[in-house]
């Protein structure tokens, strides 16, 4: 008897811990958000995300909020002899936590640590080039995100992003871009959308933009959006959010739609940042 009710207990416990779990973790990062945003970090920030000061004050507070629980919840990884330092994670995850100015209420829930290269790394891969021939090639990568809890980053691309805000090519956007995308298990240029009705409105629009890019770059023609989003959907999902944060301007007068579907999505009005 006592037996069963010590078996019911714990079941019963173990069941409420994961009811409640949502509940806690909410709790958990409403007290983070409270502690207060150290100077010096500010200081950090305002040195390295070139539009932190064009944010409205209530947009930074939130900002700073979401910075430090991702600062809590994310482990950082120095690669090749790397040292990471408060100014690294702190610009990685200014520029990351950008994303989440739509208070979907996630944190990138798949991602556990972030690899710091100190510059371009290189990946071996086996690649067929045939039907019996299999290749061994050296790929040069600035940064990635398909693998599944981690995003990988060359911290010396990140430097040379921010003092080039404006070139439409953010390897931090781009890459948490992807984590996003990759939420619901899939790469496929669609993120967790709020309402089901915004699946069909999103495949539109997004659908449309990708074949006007792709033809656009095979007609040779300049384009706004950078032509590595012709590579796929998934792709265009991440190098159009690094155009809606780094060229507002150009991307509504050009792509008003576009503009549009992500500023609904990402809930803001990055034109503001200009
Ligand atoms: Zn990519």
């Amino acid at each position: 008897m006592l037996k069963s009710t010590i078996i019911f207990l714990i079941i019963g416990l173990i069941i409420a811990l994961i009811l409640l779990s949502p509940l806690l973790i909410r709790k958990r990062r409403y007290l983070i958000k409270q502690r207060p945003f150290p100077p010096l970090w500010n200081a950090i920030i305002e040195n390295n995300l070139p539009i932190y000061l064009r944010l409205s004050p209530d947009e930074r507070r939130r900002l700073q909020g979401h910075i430090q629980v991702f600062l809590v919840e994310k482990q950082f990884i120095g690669c090749r002899g790397l040292q990471v330092t408060e100014e690294m994670k702190l610009t990685i995850a200014a520029i990351a936590c950008l994303l989440l100015l739509n208070e979907r209420g996630q944190y990138f829930p798949k991602l556990r640590s972030i690899l710091i290269y100190p510059r371009t790394y290189f990946v071996t891969q086996t690649v067929a080039v045939d039907n019996y021939i299999v290749e061994e090639r050296r790929d040069a990568r600035l940064g990635e995100s398909w693998t599944k809890d981690q995003v990988i980053l060359s911290w010396e691309q990140v430097k040379y992003d921010i003092d080039n805000w404006r070139d439409g090519r953010n390897v931090v956007l781009h890459e948490f871009a992807h984590q996003l995308d990759q939420e619901d298990g899939q790469a496929e240029g669609v993120p967790i959308l709020h309402r089901k009705s915004d699946y069909t409105i999103w495949s539109k629009v997004m659908t449309a933009e990708y074949k006007q890019l792709c033809n656009d770059i095979q007609q040779e023609r300049e384009t706004v959006i950078d032509s590595y989003g012709a590579t796929n959907p998934a792709e265009f999902f991440a190098v159009a959010t690094e155009t809606f944060f780094e060229k507002p301007q150009k991307l509504m007068d050009k792509h008003q739609t576009l503009y549009k579907l992500m500023q609904v999505y990402y809930q803001i009005d990055s034109i503001l940042w200009v």
